[in-house]
């Protein structure tokens, strides 16, 4: 069975972290419709053209542009065994779109990463990127752990453009917790401990939700 993942929750939560440490130990794709967005704005194309004011702003690019990145994503064969989806869908529009998107393919699970919303702002404001490859930093990190590049602040990480996709999310983006959670594909991890336990909890997750989402 194929292990299609979403990891929900607010920017800050640590999907971006999981999602790639789970994505790595399952040798599956993540796919994170940020760093898609954001490579798009260094290269400089049409969706980054479009994108670039949106984010900056902290608001979310649109619906149409969203789900066609993700869509063609999702057809490419590394994708058979399954994915983890981070920062997707983010909309009611985007899980309606990835349901017909799924017709045919294994469940959907879905893990939601609470964290306080004041716990948020503080790990936002004090994160940093990679400005060569993109990758996450860990606090303590001097360089890149991955390449050696020079750390950066995102340009959508300062206070004012959080509270703004704080808020972003909370109207958009809260209510596919109530799309979800009656799925028996649906769990909720508590995001606010150290990474390891984190992690722990959501393999643990995925095992108990994926046994729900076999067919009997
Ligand atoms: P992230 O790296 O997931 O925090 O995404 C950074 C920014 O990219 C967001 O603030 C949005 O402007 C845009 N973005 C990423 N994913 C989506 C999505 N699924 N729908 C709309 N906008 C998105």
């Amino acid at each position: 069975m194929a292990l299609n993942l979403i990891m929900l929750g607010p920017p800050g939560a640590g999907k971006g972290t999981q999602a790639e440490a789970f994505a790595r130990e399952q040798r599956i794709p993540r796919i994170s419709t940020g760093d898609m967005l954001r490579e798009a704005v260094q290269a400089g194309t049409p969706v980054g053209l479009a994108a670039r004011s949106r984010m900056d702003e902290g608001a979310l690019v649109s619906d149409d542009v969203i789900i066609a990145l993700v869509r063609e994503r999702l057809e490419r064969p590394d994708t058979r065994p399954g994915f983890v989806l981070d920062g997707f869908p983010r909309t009611v529009a985007q899980a309606g779109a990835l349901d017909a998107l799924m017709v045919g393919r294994d469940p959907l699970v879905v893990v939601e990463m609470v964290v306080p919303t004041e716990v948020l702002v503080r790990r936002v404001l004090g994160r940093r990127i990679c400005s060569r490859c993109g990758a996450n930093a860990g606090p303590a990190d001097p360089a890149c752990a991955k390449c050696g590049g020079v750390l950066v602040q995102r340009s959508d990480d300062s206070e004012r453009v959080v509270r703004e996709r704080l808020a972003v999310y909370e109207r958009d983006t809260r209510p596919l917790v109530a799309y979800y959670r009656y799925r028996p594909t649906f769990r909720t991890v508590d995001g606010h401990r150290p990474p390891d336990e984190v992690a722990a909890a959501i393999r643990d997750a995925v095992a108990s939700a994926v046994t729900m989402g076999r067919p009997s």
